[in-house]
């Protein structure tokens, strides 16, 4: 069952966002080559619980971290390590905050350094195909109208949608119904009413669609270990607009692209 929001509800997944948005943004003053990306998950616990919060993926159904951290052939749900990010890689940071009763998600994937320009091209158009997911996500639309935008962009690229992995509703729970797939055929699926809250995230592969998990249970990456990006926004769709209620805004002071 899909659970709609009212405005004082949407409101406080905003406060929610708002925390997470700095914690993006402390991320993103730190990415370079040699950090590890446990000294982020740190800086962004820290960030979270001293603002208030508490980090939504720590402890969800065992996950053990504060962030999802997939880099390059990773494409979501990877654990932090000690290793250190190297110049030319990608590394997608996925976060989520639970504030006030409500939870936010959002991710953003960064170049780490100079990387080539093939890649270049597929973190700035998964960005882009986002932006388009969410000019599709109008009220009274439907759900197969988002992922159809995205799946139609994205390939136009030659790029691989990832089937087995979509974006959610969410509020007071992390995941929530309804799925909202990054394909699919648009006029098809739930319609989107007024006081929906989704999770709109896609993920794309340079090569192959096709995914598999790690044996840690967790990781997911690409078959053909091609690189793979991920971005999320958490967005209201309401009759008066649809609002995007996370920001990317303190990441942009530092990956403008
Ligand atoms: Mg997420
Ligand atoms: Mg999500």
């Amino acid at each position: 069952m899909i659970q709609y929001k009212n405005n004082e509800e949407i409101a406080l997944i905003k406060e929610s966002a708002d925390i997470l948005g700095k914690a993006h943004g402390l991320i993103a003053s730190r990415i370079r080559p040699g950090i590890t990306t446990l000294e982020l998950d740190q800086l962004a616990h820290d960030f979270i619980v001293k603002s208030g919060g508490r980090p939504s993926f720590k402890g969800y159904n065992g996950f053990p971290y504060t962030l999802c951290v997939s880099v390059n052939e990773n494409v979501v749900h990877g654990f932090p390590s000690d290793e250190k990010l190297k110049e030319g890689d990608i590394v997608s940071i996925d976060c989520g905050v639970y504030y006030k009763g409500f939870h936010s998600d959002s991710a953003f994937t960064y170049p780490v350094g100079e990387v080539s320009e093939e890649i270049m091209n597929l973190l700035k158009r998964t960005k882009e195909s986002l932006y388009i997911g969410i000019e599709h996500a109008k009220f009274n639309r439907r759900i197969g109208d988002i992922g159809h935008s995205i799946q139609k962009y994205t390939e136009s690229f030659g790029y691989g949608v990832v089937r087995e992995l979509v974006g959610h509703g969410l509020g007071r729970s992390l995941h929530e119904s309804p799925e909202v797939p990054n394909y699919g055929r648009s006029g098809k699926g739930p319609k989107l009413k007024n006081g929906l809250v989704i999770a709109i995230e896609p993920m794309i592969n340079l090569g192959t669609p096709d995914v598999i998990q790690e044996d840690d249970g967790w990781t997911i990456r690409t078959e053909d270990r091609k690189p793979s990006a991920h971005f999320e926004h958490t967005v209201a769709v309401l009759e008066s607009g649809t609002e995007i209620l996370t920001t990317h805004k303190y990441i942009e002071e530092y990956f403008d692209f």
